[in-house]
């Protein structure tokens, strides 16, 4: 196992039967060495500094019916919100004011949202903040759609895979979505020019060892500049309202593979991590993780964005409380860094 970890921190990558080794035989002593190899991975292109992301929830409508997710089209218990677009911009100034270069538009996939609607909206920011990145993260949308946002000046885009095989993306999702639709969109983002992020959910349900070496193996082909894992969190409003959350070490096992096979990746500490433990945050910036992203929605609205019960968006998960969250970071070691902070090759 010790060799397997050491050849992963120098060649960054291994076969399919040597990480399958890794998932399952990584015990809690070899789990403590590859976090470390990956903070030392991370340390040595980031330094002690963790870029922000202002997080803004722009709308809960859904067209999709994801089986895992709380704002999914048959949950009738959800109170649906759009914010408008001067609430957004107001919550991109108050970003901005806070310091933030990044901010991340991130909601269903809305139909009220039309192309016409997102580039108005994205040609806005960019003409009040030329000096922001702007990340969208809205679903699947055409390929002439994407063109249209990149050139109104969206600069990255994340959308998870999810999974890579093809069976457990059927049980995940209605047969309205399709896995050859979700990987369409991640290479046309790609070949765009996003910065482009994808990932999974940790333990969702049916998930196997061999769909986890699918997925590592896939992200190594796409090479995102973005990768976002957490775990899978159960929604009481959703048919897997019974299914067990995914597990904190697995999720920090694959967030210290990711990185090692990945080092200049851009990685966030989810959260769904800070979710699931009071200190998960902090668990995934020392298992290599270089972002978080704190919420700049409103707080009036923040509950209605439900993905999974409990969902952490207060204290040192929201904008607000960077003062919190910097001094989380401090005891680990670590400092906010308020840059773009750009993917570089
Ligand atoms: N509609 C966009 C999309 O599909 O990418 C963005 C919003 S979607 C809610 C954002 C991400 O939330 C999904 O990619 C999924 O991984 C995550 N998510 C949804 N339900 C979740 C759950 N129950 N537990 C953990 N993560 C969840």
């Amino acid at each position: 196992m010790r060799s397997l970890i050491e050849r992963l921190h120098r060649e960054h990558t291994l076969s399919p039967d040597e990480l399958r080794t890794l998932l399952v035989g990584c015990d809690a002593e070899h789990l403590a060495l590859i976090n470390q190899k990956a903070r030392e991975v991370a340390y040595s292109h980031f330094g002690n500094r963790i870029f922000i992301r202002g997080l803004i929830e722009i709308g809960n409508c859904c067209r999709n019916d994801c089986f895992y997710c709380g704002i999914r089209r048959s949950n009738r218990n959800v109170e649906r919100y759009r914010l408008d677009k001067e609430t957004i911009l107001s919550c991109c100034a108050q970003g901005y004011e806070l310091g933030f270069r990044t901010i991340v538009l991130q909601g269903g996939e809305d139909n009220y949202m039309t192309d016409e609607r997102v580039v108005d909206l994205v040609s806005s920011i960019r003409k009040a903040y030329p000096d922001i990145a702007i990340t969208l993260s809205l679903g699947e949308k055409s390929t002439e759609a994407y063109q249209a946002f990149y050139q109104a000046g969206a600069n990255r885009y994340l959308l998870r895979h999810e999974t890579h095989n093809e069976a457990h993306y059927q049980s995940l999702h209605p047969e309205s979505m399709s896995l050859q639709n979700r990987l369409r969109c991640l290479y046309d983002l790609k070949k765009i020019g996003y910065q482009t992020g994808t990932g999974i959910m940790v333990g969702s349900p049916g998930q196997t060892i061999e769909h986890l070496v699918e997925d590592i193996l896939f992200i190594e082909t796409l090479q995102p500049e973005m990768i976002g894992i957490g775990p899978f969190l159960p929604h009481h409003d959703t048919p897997f309202a019974s299914e067990p959350s995914g597990k904190m070490e697995q999720t920090l096992l694959l967030l210290s593979i990711f990185r090692l096979m990945h080092p200049k990746a851009l990685i966030p500490s989810t959260t769904a991590l800070a979710t699931l433990a009071p200190d998960g945050r902090e668990r995934g910036i020392l298992a290599g993780a270089n972002v978080v992203m704190p919420n700049l929605s409103p707080v009036w609205q923040r509950s209605k964005y439900a993905l999974y019960d409990n969902k952490a968006s207060m204290g040192a998960e929201a904008a607000e409380g960077l003062r919190l969250l910097e001094e989380k970071l401090d005891a680990i070691g670590y400092v906010i860094d308020k840059s773009r902070g750009d993917y570089e090759n």
